[in-house]
C-alpha cells in the first residue's frame, strides 16, 4: 500500500509540474507533510475517503476544517483530535495558501488518484487520463447534446463548483458529482446486469438519468410538492430541467438552499430506487 501511495505522489508531482493542483495531491506519505522528518499515514482515515488536501479544506472560509466539522463529515472519533492537529500542523503554509488561491477545482482529475490507487497499470492509466484531459469528457459532451439550447461549454466550471458550495456533506457531494459525470448506476446503464432497463418508480419508461431526475411522473410530483411547500412560505422558485440537474446558478438568496433541497431530493429518489421503496414527499421531509 505504501509503495502504491508513493508512486501516486510521484505521478502527481510529474503531472502537475507545470500546473500544480495542490488540492488533488495525496496527504499520506507526502514528503512535504512531515512530523519529525517522518511522513504520515493513517490507514483508518484513508479508508474513510480522506486522501487529498481538498478533503481537509473548507472552501467556504478558505481554511482547514475545524476538528468538530471534520469529525462530523467523516465520522472520525472525537479522541482523534490530536491526530488531526498533527496532520494540520504538518501541512506547510505554502500548501494552505495555494489551496485558498486555487479555490474549488473539481473535474475528471478527482478520480485520478483514486484510480491510481486501484490500478497496477499506472502508465496506461495515466496515458488514458491525459487523453481524457485533452479530449472533452464524454459526460460533458452528452449533457451538451441534451441541453442544446444552453451554451453549457462555458458553464462547466460553475457546475462543478456548485456541487461544493451547496453542501459540505461528502455523501451528497459524491452523489451529485456522479450524476454530473453520468456514472450513477441507472437501469439503462446497468441493462447488461439487471433484468430490465425500465424505471423502477413508474414502470413505464427507460430509466435514464434524465428520466429519473426529471421526466418521471414520480419526480415531477415530488418537485411540485416541494415548490408548493416553498410557495406557502413565500419562496417562489422558477426552475427548469437544467436547474434540477445541475443547480440554480442565479444570485437569488434562495439558490443555495434550493440547490441543497434538490440534491437531497435526487439522493432520496436514487436511494429509494435501490431499496425499491416508492419515494413520497413525506419521506423527503
Ligand atoms: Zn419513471
Amino acid at each position: 500500500m505504501n509503495s502504491i501511495l508513493t508512486s501516486g505522489i510521484k505521478i502527481n508531482d510529474n503531472l502537475n509540474k507545470d500546473n500544480i493542483i495542490v488540492a488533488k495531491l495525496i496527504i499520506w506519505n507526502n514528503k512535504n507533510v512531515t512530523e519529525n522528518r517522518s511522513t504520515i499515514f493513517y490507514k483508518d482515515w484513508f479508508d474513510r475517503g480522506i486522501q487529498c488536501f481538498e478533503h481537509l479544506f473548507d472552501y467556504r472560509n478558505n481554511t482547514f476544517y475545524n476538528f468538530e466539522t471534520f469529525s462530523y463529515l467523516y465520522d472520525i472519533p472525537k479522541n482523534d483530535f490530536f491526530k488531526y492537529f498533527k496532520v494540520i500542523s504538518a501541512i506547510p503554509p505554502e500548501i494552505k495558501l495555494q489551496l485558498s488561491i486555487d479555490g474549488i477545482i473539481l473535474n475528471s482529475r478527482t478520480s485520478l488518484v483514486e484510480s491510481i490507487l486501484k490500478t497496477k497499470h499506472v502508465n496506461k492509466l495515466l496515458y488514458n487520463n491525459l487523453q481524457i484531459a485533452v479530449d472533452k469528457l464524454t459526460a460533458e459532451i452528452k449533457w451538451e447534446s441534451i441541453f442544446i439550447d444552453t451554451n453549457l461549454s462555458l458553464e462547466w466550471k460553475l457546475i462543478y463548483k456548485i456541487i461544493y458550495t451547496t453542501t459540505i456533506d461528502t455523501i451528497l457531494r459524491n452523489f451529485q458529482h456522479k450524476l454530473v459525470m453520468r456514472i450513477l448506476p441507472t437501469n439503462a446503464l446497468l441493462y447488461k446486469y439487471v433484468t430490465s432497463n425500465i424505471c423502477e418508480q413508474c414502470n413505464c419508461f427507460e430509466e435514464t438519468i434524465e428520466h429519473m431526475f426529471w421526466d418521471c411522473q414520480i419526480t415531477q410530483n415530488l418537485l411540485l410538492n416541494l415548490n408548493i411547500f416553498l410557495a406557502n412560505k413565500n419562496i417562489n422558485i422558477d426552475y427548469k430541467k437544467i436547474d434540477i440537474m445541475f443547480g440554480l446558478s442565479s444570485n437569488s438568496p434562495y439558490s443555495c438552499m434550493y440547490n441543497y433541497l434538490i440534491i437531497l431530493m435526487k439522493n432520496l429518489l436514487f436511494t429509494m430506487k435501490i431499496r425499491k421503496i416508492p419515494p413520497t414527499f413525506q419521506l423527503f421531509f
